[in-house]
């Protein structure tokens, strides 16, 4: 069974070929700058990358390009459409509805369509990808995995925000969270490495990357998460400010007369490391900036200090632990980072290893063999999830 697995946004299209007959990736490649004049287009397979420049308009476009790539007679790697036989698509938003990934019908769209106000920067995309998708392989079954449904165990008092509850009644508002496939990945990756059954496995989970979030995982299965309605809340993320006084909002309106779509724009897109650093969003940077610069050490350390808060939370809500685990570009790779977020912690049971820590880009214990619960690096793959869950369910439809 050969799956591709489809992330599509605003102004790209990532894509992977899996062949799940051992998970091995036969291709993976990007369209990106769709619609911005000159797009990109890179391929890799069979050991050679492609990339090259075109004019592409629209989705629609970068989906015959997709398709030209990946059935190439040289580079390529399906001898005709034939050869695939189902497609995933990443879908961040899957509200209420979608608890786990879904073979995608009419009916599914028109319940993605609805929740595209919930998430009006990524479901519009994702959708769009489907179809699009759907018109460049005719016949294949289509499957979403969606970002929020691996948090849709939490429960309601985690949920809910303190606001008149008619909001969350008729409007939706609510946590949902999201990186869920991630979430659940390492989790499910974590327990497997430490031979703990799944449906025994308490763990704290932390993925930071540009994005970040982290989730309270108890017997598997995830209790409480960062993110909320939107990826905004929780964590300082790389141009995200995370948790704030949402007073912060009104003043900044009344007082200093900013429009909604700037204070947006302030919150999404300026805050977070780049905001307090006024460096970069880059952790790599700032990590090479702070002996000497002020505001970018101020920055990881209001990074680092929100991650430790809600390690304590999640301890507490949890109330056993077997794992802290970290993923994502920075949790996988930034042995700095890592440390000055678990270090001193040993009164909570957490005993990092400072040479174990010294890891990057593979899975690693990096606590002490005398460490109560234990911290632990893996690394992600949301694509290979994504592939698996349409194989099952593609899978049964066969
Ligand atoms: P995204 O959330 O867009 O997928 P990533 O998961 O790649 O992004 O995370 C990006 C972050 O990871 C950046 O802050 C970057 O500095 C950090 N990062 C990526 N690779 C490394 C590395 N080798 N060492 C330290 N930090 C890294």
């Amino acid at each position: 069974m050969n799956v591709l697995v489809i992330n599509c946004g605003s102004s790209s299209v990532k894509y992977q070929l899996f062949d799940m007959a051992d998970e091995s990736l036969l291709a993976k490649g990007i369209v990106e700058k769709i619609g911005e004049g000159v797009s990109i287009v890179k391929h890799a397979a069979r050991g050679q990358e492609v990339r090259y420049e075109a004019a592409i308009a629209n989705h629609e476009q970068a989906f015959d390009h997709i398709r030209k790539a990946l059935m190439d007679p040289t580079t390529g790697v399906l001898r005709s459409a034939d050869d695939l036989d189902a497609i995933g698509h990443r879908v961040v938003h899957g509200g209420e509805a979608f608890v786990q990934s879904t073979l995608i019908d009419d009916k599914v769209i028109a319940t993605l369509e609805e929740y595209s106000a919930l998430a009006p920067l990524h479901n519009p995309p994702n959708l769009v990808g489907i179809r699009c998708a759907a018109k460049a392989f005719p016949g294949k079954p289509h499957v979403g995995v969606f970002d929020t449904a691996f948090h849709q165990t939490m429960p309601k008092h985690a949920f809910v925000y303190a606001l008149p509850y008619e909001l969350y009644q008729r409007g939706r508002i609510r946590r949902y969270g999201f990186h869920g496939t991630s979430h659940r990945f390492v989790t499910m990756r974590a327990a497997e490495f430490l031979g703990i059954p799944l449906d025994r496995f308490n763990a704290i989970t932390c993925h930071l990357g540009n994005g970040c979030s982290m989730a309270a995982v108890a017997g598997g299965r995830s209790v409480d998460t960062t993110m909320g309605l939107t990826p905004l809340e929780g964590l300082v993320m790389g141009t995200r400010s995370g948790d704030i006084d949402p007073a912060i909002v009104f003043h900044l309106a009344r007082s200093n007369g900013w429009t909604l779509d700037a204070i947006d724009a302030l919150l999404n897109k300026k805050s977070g490391l780049l905001g307090l650093s006024g460096l970069s969003n880059d952790c790599r940077t700032l990590v090479e900036a702070a002996p000497t610069n002020e505001r970018a050490k101020l920055a990881l350390d209001v990074f680092c200090y929100r991650i430790r808060k809600y390690i304590g939370a999640y301890l507490a809500a949890l109330g056993r632990a077997d794992a802290v685990i970290f993923t994502g570009g920075i949790g996988e790779n930034s042995v700095p980072l890592r440390r000055q977020i678990l270090e001193g912690l040993d009164a909570l049971g957490i005993e990092l290893d400072p040479a174990a820590n010294e890891v990057r880009g593979r899975e690693a214990i990096i606590t002490r063999p005398s460490s109560r619960i234990r911290a632990l690096v893996v690394p992600t793959n949301e694509e290979l999830l994504i592939a698996r869950d349409t194989l099952a369910i593609a899978g049964k439809q066969g």
